[in-house]
Parts: C-alpha cells; structure tokens; sequence
C-alpha cells in the first residue's frame, strides 16, 4: 500500500515553491514542485537545473528523472519527503551535463543510477560528478530500456545523436507523458554539445524518430521550458484548452520541423558555397516561429558547416 498524502491535499499543493533551509549554506536551494497529474503521482520539480520528473510508483518506490546542479540533490530528496514515505529507489539520467548529473552525489548510495551507455562513459568525465563512484551509472542501456509494468512502467529510449550523443527521452507510457531531457530544452534553436558528441545534423532524424514512435503522448516535460503563463502544469487538463499544445506534444512536433528547416537551411547555403555569415543571413525562419528564439543560431550554423565539411 502506497503511503502519500490524501488526494484533497495533493490537489491543494499541486504547486508548491519549497524553501528549504538545512544549513545557510543552502539557504537558496528552493525548488517547485508541480503535480503533472495529481491522480497519477508523477510530478515536475523545478529550480536549480533542468527539470527533475518524479514518479511515485506502486511498487517500486519513487523513480528521479535528473537530479539538477550540484548541490541541490538534496533538496529533491528533501521535497519528495514532504509528500511520500516511499524511497527514492532509482534515477535516470538524461544525458551528462552537470544540471542534469549534479544532483546524483547527493543521494544513497542504494540508489540505481541508469543512463544511456555513452552518456554514462561521459558521465566519469563530468566535472560535477567526476570520481564521485556513487554518482556514476550503475546501469546502461544501447536503444531501449523498460523498467517495471503496468501503471509503474517507464521506457527509456535513445534515437541517436542530438543534444549530445547519449540523450534518453524517459516515456511513462500508463500517464501519456514524456520527459524529453535537453533534446527539447528551449524553444529556439537547441544547444548542440559536439564535445560530448551532439550532432546539428542528426538532430532532426532525432527528433522525428521520436515524433513517428509515439501518438498517444499528452503531456511533455521539456528539459527547461518554463509551464505556460498562467499555469503550473504542462499541457494537463487544468490548461486546457487555453494552453493545450503550449510543451505539448504539438510543441514537440513543431520543434522537430523546426530543426528540420533550419538544417534544410543551413545544408541549402553550404551546397551553394555561401560563407558563415551568409548563411545566418540566409536563414528565413522567424516569420514561421515567432515564439522562437535565435539565440545560438550562429554558433548552431557554424556547428553544421564545419559538420558537414567533414
Ligand atoms: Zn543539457
């Protein structure tokens, strides 16, 4: 039998900013809590990197989708102990950046830490975690990873190169919800680590494998997306319809388009010989995607020509 809080008190802190105060040094560490669906426990914990899932499971305590900066494990750990008795059993990491990994110093060494294989080879190399033994993954996987059953089932799926070369998104199939790690993180053009092996050209395939794979996905939490004005809640019912498609599924759609274009782009002006600079110029994609950024664009145009030279 699950232990948690009454459903009636769930609803009520459906968002909860957490001020933890341990120590002055962590005076600063708050976090919020948001509940992506108050009948089904899972929930979104903000602040302090990149979005961290938590899915308080039937049977096998409480599983951490990325622990965020260093430092600030324990204030996961801390918020999860306000609304169950379950144990933190098991995290998943992303990918290797350090406010996605940071967090991992922070918890029992018992706890299982599951990556993608080259994320975890990485990972050893990660500055916020490195020689840290307990931070490092305990378990990889190559293409696709299931874990529990029934309404506890989680899918890990890797389609290859994006972000960086070792990107699980994180499927919680029974609550339609996706975590999608940094592979979605802004809406703009996306941050492409080559030095841990992301790709600007594979990135497309990447995000359109993900597209073909799923229909019935609802909810996406995005890997630091702001939820929309005016709710706490990704893409839930208790947005709808004012904010339905807002890091939804369709925003995932578009975000795949997108990248799409702006290879398209990108590989039209490099096959026409046009410089750097000529290409950024070239770029007519903000008509298209007025809610978008251009932050990074150039380093992104950049990052495609010198791929596509070699
Ligand atoms: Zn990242």
């Amino acid at each position: 039998m699950r232990r948690s809080l009454p459903l009636g008190l769930l609803a009520t802190i459906a968002i909860l900013t957490v001020a933890l105060v341990p120590g002055a040094a962590q005076e600063d560490h708050a976090v919020t809590i948001q509940s992506m669906d108050v009948r089904e426990n899972l929930y979104v914990i903000s602040g302090g990197g990149g979005h961290t899932a938590a899915l308080i499971t039937e049977d096998h305590g409480v599983v951490i989708v990325d622990t965020k900066l260093a430092g600030w494990g324990q204030s996961i750990i801390d918020t999860m102990a306000l609304i169950t008795e379950e144990p933190i059993t098991t995290i998943i990491n992303t990918h290797t950046h350090g406010d996605h990994v940071g967090g991992n110093a922070d918890f029992p060494v018992a706890v299982e830490i599951i990556a993608h294989e080259n994320t975890a080879a990485r990972m050893e190399e990660t500055e916020a975690i490195t020689g840290q033994a307990h931070a490092q993954a305990d378990r990889t996987y190559a293409d696709r990873l299931t874990l529990f059953e029934g309404r506890d089932q989680i899918d890990l799926y890797h389609f290859g190169a994006g972000h960086t070369d070792g990107d699980t998104i994180v499927v919680f199939p029974a609550l339609r919800t996706i975590h999608m790690g940094d592979l979605f993180a802004f809406l703009g053009p996306p941050y492409i680590d080559v030095n841990n092996g992301g790709s600007g050209v594979a990135y497309p395939d990447t995000l359109e494998a993900i597209v073909a794979a799923f229909d019935d996905v609802e909810r996406v939490i995005p890997g630091h997306i702001p939820p929309p004005p005016g709710s706490p809640i990704y893409g839930s019912s208790a947005c709808r319809p004012s904010c339905s498609g807002w890091s939804g599924w369709q925003e995932v759609v578009n975000y795949a388009q997108f990248n799409r274009d702006f290879l398209d782009s990108v590989r039209a002006s490099h096959t026409a010989g046009r410089s750097v600079t000529e290409a950024i110029a070239a770029l007519d994609l903000w008509s298209r995607y007025p809610a978008y950024g251009q932050n990074r664009a150039d380093a992104n145009v950049e990052a495609i020509y010198d791929e596509l030279d070699r």
